[in-house]
């Protein structure tokens, strides 16, 4: 993406108020805001023209291959205060969006909050990746699907399908509804963790918990209002007793999606009785979901009470029906065996259960 030198030079002469804005030759407009409140402007000015742009290690290759069509990216990366992890009082991490992964993954403050997402950062991607791609952009990423993720020219050579702009689904035929996989790392943990998010845009700033960002739409993942940034995310100071784990399996150990991931957080009693629960996973829907259903099987009991088996089959059952593109059909049974795995290592007890 080679800049226009005139246009920039011209951009250059006008950035003393607002940041610049840089046109390309393939026709990509380039704004570098410095500000919250401009970002969001531009965002809403040019609707769905116009993408946010955080580390870029999705939204650039995605755009290169022809795969999205933004023209307008809208760079966060000027807007100041966007990067720090700070602890709020002695209470909450707060995160901003734009602290990358790899600062998430080797966060002290990280750690101590909610260990799962710092493991779960420390999974995402590869080191080049992690030191680039940030937690805002992995709490933002796009859905995934075999028919979609194709460059333009192999999505050329058939019908297009709904996320594409068509009007097919060819992963869930049946229903014809757009069931493409939400693959991201960390989003499960912070769940565990129960992260709010805060969310500015052209009305002015909120507060939302983490699973009220996810629409569950394959087509449109994110249920922001247009013109929204996710800009800060914040954990709650831990319980005393509370410990979590995130379990993860790609195909290659590292620079790959989950084909699952499950997180689990328990707050244990000294006797290892597990008072309360949370587990949630991602890559199996359009959203990370939580799994009630085993929350309460394992709340109030030890863990080593309840069975291996059971435990699996209530994740397998609370999962339901998967529709998937990328033919992983032991995936169901996948996710009973992780999830055991995950419980197992956040009440750290992982001796002879299954590692993924
Ligand atoms: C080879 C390869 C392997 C990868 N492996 C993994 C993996 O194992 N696990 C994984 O989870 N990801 C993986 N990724 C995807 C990506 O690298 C990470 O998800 C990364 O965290 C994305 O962050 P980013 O800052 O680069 O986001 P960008 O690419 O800049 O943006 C990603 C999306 O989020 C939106 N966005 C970014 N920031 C914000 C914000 N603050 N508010 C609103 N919207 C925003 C963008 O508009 C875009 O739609 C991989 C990518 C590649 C190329
Ligand atoms: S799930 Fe269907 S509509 Fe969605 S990306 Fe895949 S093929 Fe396209």
């Amino acid at each position: 993406m080679a800049p226009n030198p005139s246009r920039k030079r011209q951009s250059r002469r006008g950035a003393a108020q607002s940041g610049m804005s840089l046109s390309m030759e393939n026709g990509i407009h380039y704004h570098l805001p410095e500000t919250v409140s401009e970002a969001v402007g531009l965002l809403a000015r040019h609707g769905a023209a116009a993408r946010a742009l955080a580390g870029g290690t999705d939204l650039v290759p995605a755009l290169k291959l022809g795969i999205l069509g933004a023209r307008h990216l809208v760079s966060l990366r000027r807007v100041p205060g966007l990067r720090d992890i700070a602890l709020d009082g002695d209470r909450d991490v707060v995160i901003g969006a734009l602290a990358t992964l790899r600062a998430v993954a080797t966060s002290p403050l990280v750690e101590h909050a909610c260990a799962a997402l710092a493991e779960a950062a420390g999974r995402t991607g590869s080191p080049l990746l992690r030191n680039r791609g940030t937690l805002g952009g992995n709490v933002c990423l796009d859905t995934r699907c075999w028919y979609f993720n194709q460059s333009e020219a192999w999505r050329a050579s058939r019908d297009r399908c709904q996320k594409a702009g068509g009007a097919r689904c060819h992963v869930n035929e049946r229903e014809n509804r757009c069931v493409a996989l939400f693959s991201a790392d960390t989003p499960a943990a912070l769940m565990v963790a129960g992260a709010r998010v805060e969310l500015a845009g052209p009305s002015g700033m909120r507060w939302i918990g983490i699973e009220a960002l996810y629409s569950g739409e394959g087509r449109a993942p994110l249920a922001l209002a247009p013109g929204e940034i996710v800009t800060r995310i914040r954990i709650p100071k831990p319980l005393a007793g509370w410990r979590t784990a995130y379990v993860k399996h790609a195909v290659r150990e590292s620079i790959d999606f989950p084909i699952l991931g499950v997180a689990a957080g328990v707050e244990l009693a000294p006797d290892g009785t597990i008072h309360a629960a949370r587990v949630a996973v991602t890559g199996a829907r359009s959203a990370p979901v939580r799994l009630p259903e085993v929350e309460n099987a394992v709340g109030g009991r030890r863990l080593a009470d309840v069975g291996d088996g059971d435990l699996a089959r209530i994740a397998t059952r609370a999962l339901g029906p998967l529709f998937l593109s990328d033919a992983v059909p032991h995936k169901r049974l996948l996710a009973g065996l992780m999830t055991v795995d995950a419980l197992a290592r956040a009440a750290g007890e992982d001796s002879g259960r299954r590692r993924s």
